[in-house]
């Protein structure tokens, strides 16, 4: 097995987009497709002609999840000949835009930012977002997407890991120990766990599942862990250890600021991260929800409704 990285330059600190072609004795796979740009396009197009490969010789793509800077190019590249592309379940309806999972979604989070306190800036920005999501016909995958049904595939060990996205998955290799793991670790920063509905609406404890799925990476002692963003990652361990403990760091500090009083999510919000409530709304709610479910989920805290808002205090 050998692996080709491409990885295109990001002006921010994500650092770049990586993505991957991975050779054996009969494939070509591709693990994830980078943004829909031509700078992505053309990184591709030159590693592959680099080693003497076309775009017809790439023989099926695997994504880690559905977030658009993973999946970019799919729609591109089985234009040129079909292949099969695999996902997670969990991600094909979104990838597919499916109508009636978008508007759950919308509804899903119309609820929660009500329920954490946001008012007309929580209704503000769903508004804004049920446009372009309902408007991203053009980000539809449009091919077949077969749901990752095994947990062995093309000579790797696949397994779930979600948390930054509920349909993100691993792909591991234990003969090198070389673990493609989408966006769960990330060198310069650490992932974001996103909160999403699952399939049937019900909110995910993202960063619970981020931290089982750090821990889980941890056990397999890997040699590389090829990232989605920034450096590959030798030797891993320690990272995974760091990160770990920075969301217990975290944690306790979300304690402190309960037990100073702070007692929804919105005011949390935006005591902690003053004018990136607004600017990064959805990331930054998205963290500070994860971190209530995470410790309400160790027990440190509960979370009471009072007039249809949702208000934490420390056991
Ligand atoms: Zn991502």
């Amino acid at each position: 097995m050998e692996v080709l990285p491409i990885v295109v330059p990001a002006s921010n600190k994500l650092k770049s987009f990586n993505f991957f072609l991975v050779q054996q004795e009969n494939s070509l796979t591709l693990i994830d497709a980078g943004l829909n740009n031509d700078d992505c396009w053309n990184s591709l197009q030159k590693t592959l002609k680099d080693h003497d490969y076309t775009l017809t010789d790439i023989t099926e793509i695997l994504l880690t999840h559905h977030h658009r800077d993973h999946v970019g190019l799919v729609n591109r590249i089985v234009l040129t000949h079909s292949i099969p592309v695999y996902a997670h379940p969990y991600a094909i309806l979104v990838l597919k835009r499916d109508k009636e999972y978008v508007k759950m979604r919308v509804e899903f989070f119309r609820k929660l930012y009500r329920e954490m306190g946001c008012g007309e800036i929580g209704e503000k920005q769903v508004a804004d977002y049920r446009n372009p999501i309902i408007l991203n016909e053009d980000k539809k995958i449009h091919c077949e997407i077969q749901g990752i049904t095994n947990n062995q595939l093309l000579g790797f060990d696949i397994f779930e890991i979600p948390g930054h996205a509920p349909d993100q998955v691993a792909f591991y290799n234990k003969e090198c120990k070389w673990l493609f793991a989408g966006d769960l670790l990330i060198e310069q920063i650490s992932s974001k766990a996103m909160i999403e509905p699952n399939y049937d609406g019900i909110r995910t404890k993202s960063l619970v599942q981020q931290k089982q799925s750090l821990e889980k990476c941890l056990l397999l002692n890997a040699e590389l862990v090829f990232s989605g963003h920034g450096m590959i990652i030798e030797k891993p361990v320690d990272l995974l250890k760091k990160r770990i403990k920075e969301i217990d760091e975290k944690a306790s500090k979300y304690i402190n600021m309960i037990k100073s009083g702070f007692t929804t999510a919105s005011g949390i919000a935006q005591v902690r991260y003053k004018d990136k409530y607004e600017k990064q709304f959805f990331t930054t709610m998205s963290e500070v929800i994860g971190y209530l479910d995470y410790i309400e989920f160790q027990g440190n805290i509960k979370k009471e409704m009072k007039k249809g808002i949702w208000h934490y205090s420390c056991n």
